[in-house]
């Protein structure tokens, strides 16, 4: 299998080359030449590969047709060290929980930070110390995060051979829970850098520091952010294995509605159908941040400024442009490259959008590739949270909570169960829960006490300078 760029650029690369690299060199972003298709007889397959021999085999199965260029044995044996009940907390890894008639709620968010950023960020962190490894090479991860990117990774990262992590955060902004699982980690190769600034302000740094290519070249600086394709790949596999326990033959269909920001989770949704998974559709929700309600609606794709962009309480949500949107549109453009880059380079950057609401290309959104959407206040989050917890006994978290409120909307017939993909744990966002319910969340065991544990974390001006001094500073 070999990678192209939504952007044209000519070059064909594998796997293992695109794992460590973010963006293409044009500016665009990795997508396979072609998706592999899983026929009936595969798909029964591995409904008894799940249930007999668990989720790591199945990643392994779906894994296996993107990667060449791992030998098989390694690829089988980096799964099952990825997928165990020690690290997710069941067996099943993403059991489906029932809510009410009809509709689902896929678990993603077992894994050691509580969000479903795991799934994939666990993966990526034994991926990256086998091929670095390999290679005799060293990482220095450099990041932004407001919350759960950054712990994903550094406890993705934690102890691996060769890689080091940076990690920037806005001093002060995290909820005292975030700050305690990613402060609290004392690991020599992770790094938390406490900026004095926003979440914007460590974004700048982190783009600046790249931009410098001869000290990014010298201090081999890389990134693990939403964009990578090894993310998105790892994801697809849970759409299988949400569709194999919701379903009992391949004839039934199922849809997924999926809490959306970056569309990196339902662009893995796409994927998955794309190789032939029967979804009926792909329910995009977002919160007030609504740049994907709005196109799936409007055909309009209008990227936010800073002042439009709304700080809520699904945090995790609140972006002003989605950077992985533009795999599905180069998809849905019929994969027209010279367009793709019309579109998200010089029509984005000169007026801040595009349109596609007169172009009849657009209507396949909903028509050829089986997607909706809808938005959610912090009102709804609250009403939905509520409703949950005395109907059915479950606590869901704020961004679930944005999901299950779409679902309920854009629920179709009976009979095509809809699966609303968990992406983390209320525990997370305490203060939303007791706002709603009026008591705090349940705390799983292992996190009784955290907020008290030393923490290990530098606070810094929001400079760029002293970040490469720090990171100089750190490397031998
Ligand atoms: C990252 C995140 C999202 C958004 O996922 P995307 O892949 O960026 O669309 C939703 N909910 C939670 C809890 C997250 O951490």
């Amino acid at each position: 299998m070999k990678y192209l760029s939504t952007r044209g650029h000519a070059d064909r690369k594998r796997f293992c080359e695109i794992l460590l690299e973010g963006l293409a060199p044009d500016g665009g972003l990795y997508l396979p030449e072609h998706y592999p298709q899983v026929d009936d007889a595969t798909l029964t397959r591995w409904r008894s590969v799940y249930h007999e021999q668990g989720y790591a085999e199945l990643a392994f199965e779906v894994l296996s047709l993107y990667i060449d260029d791992i030998p098989a044995a390694d690829l089988k044996a980096l799964c099952h060290k990825t997928y165990t009940a020690e690290v997710f907390g069941t067996g099943e890894i993403v059991p489906l929980r029932h809510l009410e008639d009809g509709l689902w709620l896929e678990a993603l968010s077992n894994g050691p930070t509580l969000a479903f950023k795991d799934m994939a960020m666990q993966l990526l962190g034994n991926l990256f110390e086998y091929e670095l490894a390999r290679r005799g090479e060293e990482l220095n991860i450099l990041g932004a995060t407001s919350g759960d990117t950054g712990s994903a990774a550094e406890y993705a990262m934690r102890g691996k051979q060769g890689v080091r992590v940076f990690m920037t955060s806005p001093h002060g902004r995290m909820s005292p829970f975030q700050q305690a699982q990613m402060f609290s980690l004392q690991d020599e190769n992770i790094h938390n850098l406490a900026v004095e600034g926003v979440f914007d302000d460590c974004q700048d740094i982190v783009k600046a520091v790249s931009n410098d290519l001869e000290f990014k070249r010298k201090y081999k600086i890389g990134t693990v952010n939403s964009i990578n394709w090894a993310r998105l790949l790892a994801q697809v596999v849970y759409y299988f294995a949400g569709y194999i326990q919701a379903t009992e033959q391949n004839a039934q269909k199922v849809s997924f509605t999926v809490p959306s920001g970056n569309f990196g989770n339902v662009c893995a949704g796409h994927v998955a159908r794309m190789m032939g998974l029967p979804i009926e559709r792909l329910v995009v929700a977002t919160n007030e941040n609504d740049v994907l309600d709005e196109f799936f609606r409007t055909g309009v794709y209008r990227v936010r400024g800073s002042a439009d962009t709304h700080e809520t309480s699904s945090p995790s949500m609140d972006i002003s442009k989605a950077s992985n949107f533009e795999r599905f549109v180069f998809d849905l453009l019929g994969r027209d490259a010279a367009r793709t880059k019309s579109l998200f380079g010089e029509q984005l950057s000169s007026q801040g959008r595009f349109d596609l609401s007169a172009d009849p290309l657009f209507a396949q959104a909903a028509s050829r590739y089986g997607f909706a959407s809808g938005r959610s206040t912090h009102a709804d989050r609250l009403a939905t949270i509520r409703d949950n917890f005395t109907r059915h006994g479950v606590t869901i978290d704020t961004h679930t909570a944005d999901g299950v409120k779409v679902a309920l909307e854009q629920r179709g017939p009976a009979e095509v169960p809809m699966i609303v993909l968990e992406t983390a744990l209320p525990i997370k966002f305490a203060a939303t829960i007791a706002e709603a319910l009026g008591h705090e969340p349940e705390r799983p065991a292992r996190f009784e006490g955290i907020e008290a544990l030393p923490k290990k974390v530098q606070v810094i001006p929001a400079d760029v300078a002293v970040v490469k001094a720090y990171i100089e500073a750190h490397c031998p």
